[in-house]
């Protein structure tokens, strides 16, 4: 695809294999990368950045993968996508669905996030609740897709996801003019993994820069089947069980092309159990502004824990990778909940 050289390295879209008229008529803007006064005087790095993709149209990264995959269907003429997803990757097609006019159907695990449910429904997309595990969703979408000849969205099955996603590492370039120094990703399946990867890979390839950035892959504790890969060299497996559910899974469906990239350009791994994310998650929020869910917060979290061993002038960039407002549930568990109502503010005297 990017054989020849792209028309305009400025543009995002050029690096694409499916061209900007077939996208759905939604904002197409850079996400913002912005770096938060407090949060700098607070970590003692003078080059942290946010790259905010809580501002996405479904409050997700997934929407740079949804968006691909529904102008690709767009232009070959497919009218219905089926994902699996444990919340978000299915909000996000159902919304981008909805704006391109898309019928959506969406296998969702029954315990995920309300918030992630209600909001795919409000898009209007058919939702599929699976008693069992994303795995479990995953692989029956993937059958019901088959028979039905729909287009998959899952994530490492359609290689359209990755291509979505890289434009993240496109827009940081553009917007630091420069590569970061180190990157910090939550790490479920992998495949925004790769999709940073493969953007900084593709500018490589551009003859815009040398250099590939040092990826840190966040995982959380009780999900950390590509951290493990990446220490012991082959993969085992392993039965998830963190809060943080967007990068719960047991079987990493991206892990191989994951853990063959952070080899082959040095990168590492971070795990970080749930209490971390969740004072991470507070950190952030009460510091900077932005209230992160739980698996973006582990970037924070991550950060925070490999953050002696970084010299202080290095260019950071956190992927924040979606908003807090998708999973009250869990986020509460970092809170005091405030029991008491009062009528009269003598109560507050009390305090
Ligand atoms: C999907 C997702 C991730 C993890 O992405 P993978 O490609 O599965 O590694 C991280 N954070 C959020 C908010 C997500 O929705």
């Amino acid at each position: 695809m990017l054989d020849g050289r792209v028309s305009n390295p400025e543009d995002p879209f050029a690096f694409l294999p499916v061209e900007k008229r077939y996208f759905p008529s939604v904002p197409l803007e850079s996400m913002p990368l912005w770096q938060s006064a407090r949060l700098t005087d607070k970590t003692g790095f003078t080059h942290l950045y946010l790259k905010d993709d809580t501002r996405q149209l479904t409050g997700s990264l997934k929407d740079r993968a949804s968006l691909m995959v529904a102008a690709f269907a767009r232009r070959e003429g497919i009218r219905e996508i089926t994902v699996a997803s444990t919340g978000n990757a299915g909000s996000s097609m159902a919304g981008i669905g909805a704006a391109a006019g898309l019928q959506i159907t969406l296998f969702l695990p029954k315990s995920a996030p309300k918030a992630k449910m209600i909001q795919a429904l409000q898009y209007g997309a058919r939702v599929i609740p699976v008693d069992g595990n994303y795995d479990r969703a995953f692989d029956l979408s993937l059958t019901y897709s088959q028979k039905g000849k729909t287009l998959s969205r899952n994530t490492a099955y359609n290689p359209l996801t990755i291509e979505g996603k890289k434009t993240v590492s496109l827009e940081i370039f553009r917007q630091l003019k420069d590569i970061p120094d180190m990157i910090f990703v939550p790490v479920g399946d992998g495949v925004i993994l790769s999709g940073v990867y493969k953007g900084f890979r593709d500018l490589k390839h551009q003859g815009l820069t040398n250099r590939i950035p040092h990826v840190v892959a966040v995982q959380a504790e009780g999900s950390d089947a590509i951290a493990q890969a990446l220490k012991k060299g082959s993969f085992t497996p392993i039965t998830a069980s963190t809060l943080a559910d967007s990068i719960s899974v047991d079987i990493p469906r991206n892990g191989y092309y994951a853990l063959k990239q952070l080899k082959e350009n040095d990168g590492s791994c971070v795990t970080v159990t749930d209490k971390e994310i969740l004072q991470a998650q507070k950190e952030l929020a009460s510091t900077s502004g932005l209230f992160a869910e739980p698996a973006a917060a582990a970037s924070y979290a991550g950060f925070l824990k490999i953050k002696q061993s970084i010299p202080k002038d290095k260019k950071v960039v956190l992927l924040i990778t979606g908003n807090g407002l998708k999973d009250t549930g869990s986020a509460q568990k970092g809170i005091l909940f405030p029991n008491q109502a009062i009528s009269s503010l003598e109560a507050l005297d009390h305090d």
